[in-house]
């Protein structure tokens, strides 16, 4: 047996996160990549490059989006399959956007099983929806300098006065209420509960409370990581 041989390597993280809009699935997937080397995928972007780059399935995307069509699952994954090959994602990838549907994490399963890989961990930030709604509710912003305020956990310390640059006028996103708050994180849970029962059903599935401060969940997430990659 040719032990020092470097012929497949199975060790490869494959992370899926999965958290609701307000979450920070976004700055806890940078920090992940900070801290163990490993290579966030979005959607958005393997389509992207791919399309930049020409590739077969690339082009199979553009010609699909420039007819106004949606790039079915198939063209999707012969993208991912093309860019997990790439040597910078060696340590691992952590998938963002994907997959979306059943459908498509059986189908990631099988695309990773031809590779010797599996889904090392997927990851639910689970929220408490109320304290969410509560959160995003009673946001508004300094309209001259863009700090944020909150009516509930951050007053200015003169009322009406910006801490920041004393302005006086104040904005609020006409979306920042607690009904659109609230539709946000009922799509999220209709949307990503098959998922979480995919990846139960698999034995993978890690759900870690998203409600603490941000290097709370990152230590959460790491030894996560650490465990399973
Ligand atoms: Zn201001």
């Amino acid at each position: 047996m040719a032990e020092t041989e470097n012929t497949v390597e199975t060790t490869a993280a494959v992370l899926i996160l999965l958290g609701p809009p307000g979450a920070g699935k976004g700055t806890q997937a940078r920090m992940l990549e900070e801290r163990f080397g490993l290579v966030q995928l979005s959607t958005g972007d393997l389509l992207r490059a791919a399309v930049a780059q020409g590739t077969p399935a690339g082009l199979a995307a553009k010609a699909v989006m420039e007819a106004g069509g949606l790039v079915s699952d198939e063209i999707v994954l012969a993208i991912l399959k093309d860019r997990m090959a790439e040597p910078d994602v060696a340590k691992g990838v952590i998938l963002d956007g994907f997959p979306r549907t059943a459908g498509q994490a059986e189908a990631l399963d099988t695309l990773l099983a031809d590779a010797g890989q599996k889904v090392t961990a997927a990851v639910s930030l689970e929220v408490d929806d109320e304290a969410m709604i509560a959160r995003v509710a009673g946001r508004y912003t300094c309209a001259s300098c863009g700090e944020g305020y909150h009516d509930a956990f951050k007053q200015p310390a003169v009322a009406g006065v910006c801490d920041k640059c004393g302005g006086t006028e104040f904005k609020r996103r006409a979306d920042d209420t607690a009904e659109t708050a609230r539709a946000r994180l009922q799509a999220y849970h209709a949307q990503t509960a098959p998922l979480i029962a995919h990846y139960r059903a698999l034995g993978v599935l890690e759900e870690i409370d998203a409600m603490g401060s941000i290097d709370e969940i990152a230590a959460g997430l790491g030894s996560i990581v650490e465990r399973v990659a």
